[in-house]
């Protein structure tokens, strides 16, 4: 990643609002920095704001207030064709009266290039995403993948330094979508271009990023590399948007540096890692991932202090068992166990203790 390499970050979004009514803001006070050749990826649910973030940095939409720079230079003035960013959609866009080799051609066209230099270009924008023998078909003549291929290398054919994507996998299905998140993250390596793509799935944000923008209702609630935002989530938001997760309710007992004491719904008391509790008789939310949750006590350093859970459900699933469990009042606490050698599988009824490091709980301020 090169975010944080020099002074001026390649984007900037500061303090910038956008209202579409004149009344509600769907982006609030938005300030993000994105640097040279990173991969930045805005994850969020439905209607968080993401892609009128996007719009605003491609120039489809003006941001109702603040600016919006890319390399320093504010562009909230500056036409969409003017700004050199490519962008790929869901949708293709692609032309389909003209065949691949033509649809390249024409932002090149547009920028009045010569004919052999056009020529160029095209063939190694199509050898990129492996396409060079395709230059001849027309769109409907190609499968969702390599028509989306196809938009891809037409966004990078002009040598643009930053390309926009929104839901660029969305109409592919599922095993395509994962070989083209890798096809595009190895492109962006090659290529050393910045990329900002907007998806609402986490796995595909998780795999492509170097960095994630969470938003939830016009804001982001925590900007990380992924292995942070999974490990080290912030607030209750984002450990529950992001992987599975799971919650205990508590009341803040004693709290030190780098550790604290919950008190649960049903009396017992846990150690934790407070992250943003700050005083005793708090109210918090745990999250522990399931993962992180073990019922095989020896695999835990002694003296961790355990829960009582009964078994509610067990389930095979091959490689991993996924019991589902009650403890302390929440019924959906979810462990996930290696179908290793010698594994005991659990029965519904069985009450078993559960365990966990303290660092893997983590003590969130309650909603
Ligand atoms: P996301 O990309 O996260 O799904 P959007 O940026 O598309 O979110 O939308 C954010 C909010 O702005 C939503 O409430 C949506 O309904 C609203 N919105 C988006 N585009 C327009 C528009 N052109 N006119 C009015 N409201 C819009």
């Amino acid at each position: 990643m090169n975010a944080g390499h020099g002074n001026e970050a390649f984007v900037a979004f500061e303090h910038v609002q956008k209202s579409y009514d004149g009344e509600t803001l769907v982006v609030k006070d938005l300030n993000l920095k994105i640097g040279q050749g990173e991969f930045l990826t805005m994850l969020g649910p439905s209607g968080s704001g993401k892609t009128t973030c996007l719009m605003m940095l491609a120039g489809f939409e003006t941001a109702t207030h603040g600016e919006i720079r890319l390399a320093g230079r504010p562009i909230n003035n500056i036409p969409p064709h003017k700004r050199g960013i490519g962008m790929v959609f869901q949708n293709y866009a692609l032309f389909p009266h003209m065949t691949v080799g033509e649809n390249l051609a024409f932002p090149l066209e547009v920028r009045k290039m010569s004919k052999a230099e056009i020529e160029a270009k095209v063939k190694r924008a199509l050898d990129m995403v492996q396409m060079g023998a395709f230059a001849g078909r027309r769109p409907a003549q190609l499968s969702g993948g390599q028509q989306q291929r196809i938009a891809l290398a037409r966004a990078l054919v002009f040598d643009a330094e930053l390309v926009l994507m929104d839901e660029p996998l969305g109409a592919l299905d599922k095993q395509l979508r994962e070989h083209m998140q890798f096809e595009i993250k190895h492109i962006h390596e090659r290529l050393g271009v910045t990329v900002v793509y907007v998806t609402h799935d986490q796995g595909e944000a998780l795999t492509m990023s170097d960095r994630i923008a969470v938003f939830n209702d016009g804001r982001i609630q925590q900007l990380a590399p992924p292995e942070d935002l999974y490990e080290r989530p912030e607030n209750g938001f984002v450990a529950q948007f992001i992987g599975e997760n799971n919650t205990l309710e508590g009341t803040v007992e004693t709290i030190g540096q780098g550790n604290c004491t919950v008190r649960l719904g049903d009396g017992s008391v846990i150690d934790a890692l407070p992250v943003n509790v700050s005083r005793a008789g708090e109210r918090t939310l745990l999250s522990i991932r399931p993962e992180r949750a073990e019922f095989n006590l020896d695999r835990l350093p002694e003296g961790t202090h355990t829960v009582k859970a009964e078994v509610l459900e067990f389930i095979y699933m091959g490689d991993i068992f996924r019991i589902r469990l009650r403890i302390a009042g929440n019924e959906n606490f979810v462990i996930k166990c290696r179908n290793a050698v010698g594994q005991r599988r659990l029965r519904p009824g069985e009450v078993i203790d559960v365990g966990w490091l303290p660092q893997d709980c983590r003590a969130l301020e309650a909603a």
